[in-house]
């Protein structure tokens, strides 16, 4: 039986960060945080728990995720997680290398550096000037810090998605974040559907989740059994408003809400603050 969900979502409008209330739960008291900041086109999600600070994701340099950070009060970061090499993504990243204290870099190398972004290799300078390890942990691997246990599930090891024409996407970070107790957060970059179908091959019980981060900015990219599969009863879409790719795709919403999901973007409720509970 699926376990009883409680999330609570707090938007930022009008609310004091980490200590507003809904419910009767306030985020500052949860065992266990998402916050997906509104970074226009891009993604950066905070995850807090006990003894953890994590950020998933930068968004673009003018984004200014180093200023949003630290209005949440967040003074450093024991790790930084790139999903993948693209702007939207590792943009602001060599700023916060730059601003807080960060105690490792999860990012892993591309393999052709001639057309990646040159926030790319400012990240892997940044952390080598400030001597923050910057490591590409090998799916399989579970990393605890503090309470928050850290699971990656993708991706696999090699260039098994060079053949796709969006092998950059397909190979983003994937990672089920779980606090015991608590519940679990999915966040999967912009994995499409070549990836999608690895990880429901080969994990999909690690897939099942409380929250779900939707992945490529609700892109038609996504499989509807991939969405399905996690049983997320809350996804969070971090979407740019007025994007110019078009995200959310309506058929993406479509089966997120077939799924039973309740939605929650960025692009509509700003930076929207997630404490995951399941019962
Ligand atoms: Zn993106």
């Amino acid at each position: 039986m699926p376990a009883l969900l409680v999330v609570l979502v707090l938007l930022a409008s009008g609310c004091a960060p980490g200590g507003s209330r809904s419910d009767g739960i306030p985020t500052a008291d949860a065992p266990f945080t998402l916050t997906a900041f509104d970074v226009g086109q891009g993604d950066a999600f905070l995850l807090r728990a006990d003894g953890a600070t994590v950020l998933v994701d930068t968004g673009e340099p003018d984004a200014d995720v180093v200023r949003l950070l630290r209005s949440e009060g967040v003074e450093r970061l024991d790790a930084l997680i790139i999903t993948h090499a693209h702007l939207d993504h590792v943009g602001g990243a060599p700023d916060v290398l730059a601003s807080l204290p960060v105690g490792v870099v999860w990012m892993h190398p591309v393999p052709a550096v001639d057309d990646v972004v040159p926030e790319y290799a400012r990240t892997l300078e940044e952390a080598r000037r400030r001597g923050v390890p910057v490591r590409g942990p090998p799916a399989g691997a579970r990393v605890a810090i503090g309470a928050l246990h850290l699971d990656v599930l993708g991706p696999p090891p090699g260039r098994p998605y060079a053949w796709t024409g969006s092998e950059r996407n397909n190979t983003s970070i994937v990672v089920r974040a779980s606090v015991d107790g608590a519940g679990s957060v999915l966040l999967a970059g912009e994995v499409e559907r070549e990836a999608q179908a690895d990880l429901l091959a080969s994990r999909a019980d690690a897939l099942r989740v409380d929250v779900l981060v939707v992945p490529h900015h609700g892109s038609r990219t996504s499989d509807p059994a991939f969405l399905a599969a996690t049983r997320a009863r809350t996804a969070v879409l971090s979407v740019g408003a007025g994007n110019r790719h078009g995200h959310p795709h309506a058929e993406t919403l479509t089966a997120l809400e077939r799924a039973g999901m309740r939605l929650h973007r960025t692009d509509r409720d700003g930076t929207v603050r997630i404490a995951v509970r399941h019962g």
